[in-house]
């Protein structure tokens, strides 16, 4: 017996489907209906289809209201989902984030690695004293010292966040019921991937945005498609609004806001995230008695070497300038440590992609067209839409396009900006091309498999090379 939660998704051969006769919330509840032939004593096995690991909510809250059911989960399929992952979602009462975080303090000690949990604060250039969650305290010494504090959400001057209903991307991650009406104020990428999670979940969705698109640091073109695809699933937005007042009334949050013409909006709902971007965290840190420097941005200052204004300490990620992604922490911390050990490195920050973790995905790296033209750079742009794909067409998976920007004289591809299924990981043969300084001929001559997603790339750097994409 297959439980198939995902419509799109068809069943295996031989395998018998029974499909939800309906499925909704309430009160922060799943509601499901079955068939009413359906047996729960019979063994079932569940699979679904995680477009994203925002899928994965819904997914756990389903399990656990079928076990509640009674009904005798025997396995989970989750096609794309790693195999060492899938049986965690099984384990009542432990969330996957216990799991994984267990995973990593097991590959720090294998890599002989000694973690001290508590609160690290410098007591001068070579020492941190770390004080425990029980009081206590030890002071360790480094000749070479890192800062990787990260980041914490941004808020408005005049919002008072008591983060039971007005709320940040930390509570948004584990509220105790769907809201009815979450209204999302700033429309970037942290608050547009929750939203989405939200909208699935079947909450109503508003997004309040002060410029005048969503994902505004993107790729103009990628904000409007995923305008688009947003509105058709539900999701309400309000550009070139600028939020006045946010306030708590019992259940109730009431967000005002202005629009262009000056005039108010106010908008109802049982929830409100605030995400209007993150600030770098040095709070406890005592910086200042190492003598390392922070900007007026909150950045602790480095130069291109990630050296703070102290030579033995480093700092790296969210807390220093840049993008605040992963991936660009990850890589300065090799960086660091690559220096340290003699080398010699260099990150090329033009080339750290940005993805966005909604479904369709959307991905980008290099220039956007909008910065081209704030920097009079001539160029020439190449887009293949998906629904001319064929790994699009059989998927279903229409929405969304790929598009190049290549240097007008030379062809050098300057930037990609792409919309659509599986462009997370699409957008690594972008940077790749563009590490090696492609121009976008060069892509449009490499053979890509037959039927892939990739095929858009290949095909929209036919498009940017001489207009010359083969399926438009
Ligand atoms: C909701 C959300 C979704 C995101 N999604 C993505 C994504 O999909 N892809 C992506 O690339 N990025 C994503 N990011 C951004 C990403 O999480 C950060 O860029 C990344 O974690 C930065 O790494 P970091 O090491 O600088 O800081 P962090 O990962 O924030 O780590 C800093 C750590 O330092 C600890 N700390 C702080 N001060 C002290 C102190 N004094 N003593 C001891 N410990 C201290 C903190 O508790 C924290 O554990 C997301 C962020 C959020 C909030």
């Amino acid at each position: 017996m297959i439980l198939n939660l995902d419509p799109k998704f068809a069943p295996f051969q031989n395998q018998e489907e029974i499909k939800f006769q309906s499925f909704t919330f309430s009160g922060g509840e799943p509601h499901i209906k079955i068939n009413p032939d359906f047996d729960p004593n019979r063994k079932v096995t569940i699979t679904h289809r995680l477009n994203s690991f925002n899928d994965l909510g819904l997914l756990c809250i389903t399990v656990d209201a079928l076990r509640r059911m009674d009904v005798k989960i025997i396995d989970l399929f989750i096609p794309y989902f790693p195999a060492a992952r899938q049986d965690r979602v099984m384990i009542p009462g432990e969330p996957l984030s216990v799991k994984v975080y267990a995973d990593i303090i097991n590959s720090l000690q294998l890599n002989k690695v000694t973690v001290f949990e508590g609160l690290g604060s410098f007591e001068d250039a070579t020492h941190v004293k770390v004080t425990k969650a029980d009081g206590t305290s030890e002071v360790i010494e480094g000749k070479n010292i890192i800062i990787a504090t990260g980041s914490k959400p941004s808020n408005l001057p005049f919002i008072k966040l008591d983060k039971e209903r007005i709320i940040t991307s930390t509570e948004a991650l584990k509220l105790p019921e769907v809201p009815k009406h979450l209204v999302i104020i700033g429309g970037g990428v942290i608050g547009i991937e929750l939203g989405q999670v939200y909208l699935r979940l079947g909450a109503q969705v508003s997004v309040v945005e002060f410029m005048d698109r969503i994902i505004p640091g993107m790729d103009a073109a990628l904000s409007k498609e995923l305008t688009k695809v947003l509105k058709k699933q539900g999701m309400k937005f309000y550009t070139s609004h600028k939020v006045q007042s946010v306030e708590r009334n019992g259940d109730v949050v009431t967000v005002q806001a202005e629009n262009a013409k000056g005039e108010t909006i106010t908008l109802e709902g049982d929830y409100s995230l605030v995400s209007v971007g993150r600030r770098p965290y040095t709070d406890g840190l005592n910086a200042d008695k190492a003598g390392v420097k922070i900007s007026d941005r909150g950045q602790v200052e480095v130069n291109d070497h990630l050296q703070t204004s102290v030579p033995n300490i480093y700092a790296i990620g969210d807390v220093v300038r840049g993008a605040m992604l992963a991936h660009k922490a990850e890589e300065e911390g090799v960086m660091v440590a690559e220096i340290l050990a003699g080398q010699k490195p260099h990150i090329d920050y033009n080339l750290i992609p940005g993805v966005v973790y909604t479904w369709p995905e959307v991905a980008a790296v290099g220039k956007t067209e909008e910065q081209l033209k704030a920097d009079g750079v001539e160029y020439k742009a190449g887009s293949f839409p998906f629904k001319a794909l064929g790994r699009a067409r059989a998927g279903g998976d229409l929405d969304g396009f790929v598009k190049i920007l290549a240097d007008a004289k030379t062809d050098e591809v300057l930037g990609v900006h792409m919309i659509g299924a599986r462009c997370a990981d699409l957008i690594a043969e972008a940077v790749t091309a563009m590490e090696f300084r492609a121009s976008a001929e060069d892509i449009s001559r490499m053979s890509h498999a037959h039927p892939t997603f990739a095929e858009a790339i290949k095909e929209a750097a036919l498009a940017a090379t001489e207009n010359r994409a083969l399926h438009v």
